[in-house]
């Protein structure tokens, strides 16, 4: 697939004036910043018809030292580019990198959550994506840092999560319409998140989140092969010594503690599982005090985790 050619250098965007009257509003489309609002994709893009795209949610933060930095984004990409390739999508994680940071530059975004998506657009209706034009953008949104944050609501849900011999557990863009429906059955039962199980009654995870349980004292990371390996899971391993390894959904109700986490839910205590409620996660909070601490630069022992922007 080609890459669509950027209509201007993408050396020239790092020096792009920002417009503050918009600034929020800047995108990396092809190869340059564009206005969010005049960036558009055709009718006939492949990836809208079936979900042949790939794209991450990274998030920046900004640092006790006045700058900001972004949350291990060669990990983020990496994930990225295994996804592209699978696709025959063309990925360049040096231009990435370059488009994230000039992105977030231009919005003047600290906080920020990032959202960059490789996807295949025009070239026809089949389903062979040879021929067909590849896109690339990067949109930042400023975010809400969620740490600490609600206690949240999960229901059982009757879906099966993508097994990973029909759809390998990457950010793929059509297997997230597995998510939408759990997300829609829990929803309309009342829950706030829906939590997969395999027919064994293995925990799997989320809609868009790991899961964790503590009983006492001892910190599990739920561990599955259909589940992706989220990379705030793998900072928590490290941050926290952690055991990882497969969870049966008996055992998660009669955790003292259950987490979910995720670069966009960040740490989220568990208020309950269908009607098992949790009490106040105390070693969760601990947890995701130091996780914060890690994100905002504070443990010179992570700061290899951080690109600064
Ligand atoms: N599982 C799924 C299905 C997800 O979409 C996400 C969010 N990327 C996660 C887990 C957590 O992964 P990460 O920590 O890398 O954001």
């Amino acid at each position: 697939m080609q890459l669509n050619t950027p209509a201007a250098p993408a050396d020239d965007v790092e020096a792009a004036p920002v417009d503050t009257q918009t600034h929020d509003r800047w995108a990396w489309f092809n190869g340059r910043l564009v206005s969010l609002d005049t960036a558009q994709a055709g009718l006939d893009t492949h990836a809208m018809h079936y979900g042949s795209g790939v794209f991450e949610g990274i998030r920046a933060y900004a640092t006790t030292d006045g700058g900001a930095a972004v949350f291990r984004l060669p990990e983020h990409l990496e994930r990225m580019r295994k996804g592209a390739q699978l696709l025959g999508l063309p990925f360049d994680p040096a231009q990435v990198t370059n488009a994230v940071l000039a992105t977030l530059r231009a919005n003047r975004h600290r906080d920020a959550y990032i959202r960059p998506l490789a996807w295949a657009g025009e070239g026809g209706f089949g389903l062979d994506l040879a021929g067909h034009r590849a896109h690339l953008m990067v949109a930042t949104t400023a975010s809400t840092v969620h740490l600490h944050g609600q206690r949240t609501r999960v229901g059982v849900s009757p879906w099966r999560r993508n097994p990973c011999d029909s759809l390998p557990p990457l950010k793929l863009c059509g297997g997230y319409v597995n998510s939408i429906l759990a997300k829609r059955e829990a929803k309309a039962r009342g829950f706030d998140e829906a939590l997969f199980c395999d027919r064994s009654g293995r925990v799997v995870e989320c809609t868009g989140a790991n899961v964790f349980m503590v009983k006492a004292g001892q910190i599990t990371a739920v561990e599955h092969p259909d589940a992706l390996p989220g990379i705030t899971r793998d900072a928590l391993l490290a941050l926290s010594g952690a055991e990882a390894r497969t969870v049966m959904l008996d055992e998660l109700l009669e955790a003292d503690e259950v987490f979910v986490c995720g670069t966009a839910a960040e740490v989220a205590p568990i208020a309950e599982i269908e009607g098992q409620r949790y009490g106040d996660n105390p070693v969760t909070r601990t947890l995701s005090a130091r996780f914060a601490r890690v994100l905002r630069g504070q443990y010179p022992t992570y700061r290899h985790w951080l690109t600064p922007v």
